[in-house]
């Protein structure tokens, strides 16, 4: 784990999650789903929370939402998970909260945005009503966005474009909407946006949950922004949530993609069997695993994991060196290389984390001095 400073902030209670106050760095994300619609939505709250998702936001922007609300969470419930749900207000928010109590029970916290509160002369009226219902039903509030993820191309055209209607709005307005459109992104654009702006922030001790706001491909996988956020907060040395598998990036040595579908393919096995794994085997989230494409510089690497495999590069022997614990133990060959590894990292595992595996698992660990390549 890293030695990072944190910032000291005072703690605060999310339904059993427990946000600041030198607590873990907590992953949360959001829905995607119409809230009205209380089946999809609570089945991807479930994905999310089931992916690692330690608190959920759900969108509660009308009556039949925030009806539909404390349905959410009975199916959550009933299904096994205690995940906190938020609600994001805008607006209406002060309604909604005082109309539907069912929904301002189940809530573990409410989120709004000071600038979409409400106008004029109502606004603190009604940021007195949120208050006051947060009072009530003794819930957090979480206010305001960050500033510093704004694009400031992307202000410039919103700004354009808002000059031009008929009837345009403030220019505060523009720039939180500008906000909120330039904290997502698509595909790697996302990824990087949100990994550079987050990195540096934690990197300074600041932020106490974190949430990376990507974009999905229509029909994509909405828990990708989960596992994104916790190889952030991995890769920084703040949390361990999965073994880590250590690939490296392919050279001219290696002309095949042998290696990169093993690692992979470990990668994947390992995400679905930390399910079980993390109440059976702990501390397993901190092994590293190396897969490496030839055996000129593969070894090197391998022995500074838990685990390792070279793979033979172009014009090597058709075999496969295994390292563990820094040992080479055996060596692989034949068509049957990538189940065969399989097996042994998961004999690895339970002789390491298990039950039997107890006094090996409690000796001190080796001091892993890892270079990170890919991580896939
Ligand atoms: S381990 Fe081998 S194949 Fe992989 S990058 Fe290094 S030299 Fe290239």
């Amino acid at each position: 784990m890293t030695n990072i400073p944190r910032h000291k902030t005072r703690q605060v209670r999310v339904g059993h999650a427990l946000i600041g106050g030198g607590a873990p760095v907590l992953v949360q994300s959001m829905t995607n789903t119409d809230t009205a619609d209380a089946g999809r939505t609570a089945a991807q709250v479930f994905e999310l929370a089931r992916a690692g998702s330690e608190i959920v936001r759900v969108t509660v922007n009308t009556a039949e939402a925030a009806a539909q609300v404390p349905r959410i969470r009975e199916r959550l419930d009933a299904m096994g998970c205690d995940v906190p749900l938020v609600g994001d207000f805008h607006f209406n928010g002060h309604k909604l909260l005082a109309e539907y109590p069912d929904c301002a029970r189940a809530l573990a916290k409410y989120r709004i945005n000071p600038g979409n509160v409400g106008r004029g002369a109502k606004r603190d009226e009604q940021f007195a009503t949120l208050i006051e219902m947060a009072c009530r039903y003794d819930k957090p509030v979480r206010i305001g966005v960050n500033w510093g993820s704004l694009d400031q191309e992307l202000l410039a055209r919103l700004m354009d474009e808002n000059a031009r209607t008929a009837e345009p709005v403030d220019s505060d307005t523009v720039t939180r909407q500008a906000l909120v459109v330039s904290e997502a992104g698509m595909g790697t654009k996302g990824i990087v946006a949100s990994t550079a702006a987050l990195g540096v922030l934690l990197q300074e001790g600041i932020g106490d949950t974190i949430r990376i706001s990507l974009t999905p491909e229509p029909g994509g996988d909405r828990t990708r922004e989960v596992m994104v956020a916790q190889e952030l907060l991995q890769t920084m040395g703040l949390r361990s949530f999965s073994p880590m598998v250590i690939a490296c990036p392919g050279c001219g040595r290696t002309t095949s993609t042998t290696f990169q579908e093993l690692a992979e393919k470990i990668q994947r096995y390992l995400r679905e069997q930390m399910l079980q794994w993390r109440e059976r085997y702990p501390g397993v989230e901190d092994m590293h695993v190396a897969v490496m494409g030839c055996v000129v510089n593969g070894p090197g690497e391998s022995k500074h994991a838990n685990i390792g495999i070279s793979l033979p590069g172009s014009g090597e022997r058709p075999v496969a060196p295994v390292y563990v614990d820094g040992i080479k133990t055996v060596t692989l060959k034949g068509e049957r290389i990538a189940e065969e590894f399989q097996q042994l990292v998961e004999e690895y595992v339970r002789a390491t984390y298990g039950e039997g595996g107890r006094l090996r698992r409690d000796e001190p660990q080796k001091k892993r001095n890892i270079p990170i390549k890919t991580a896939v």
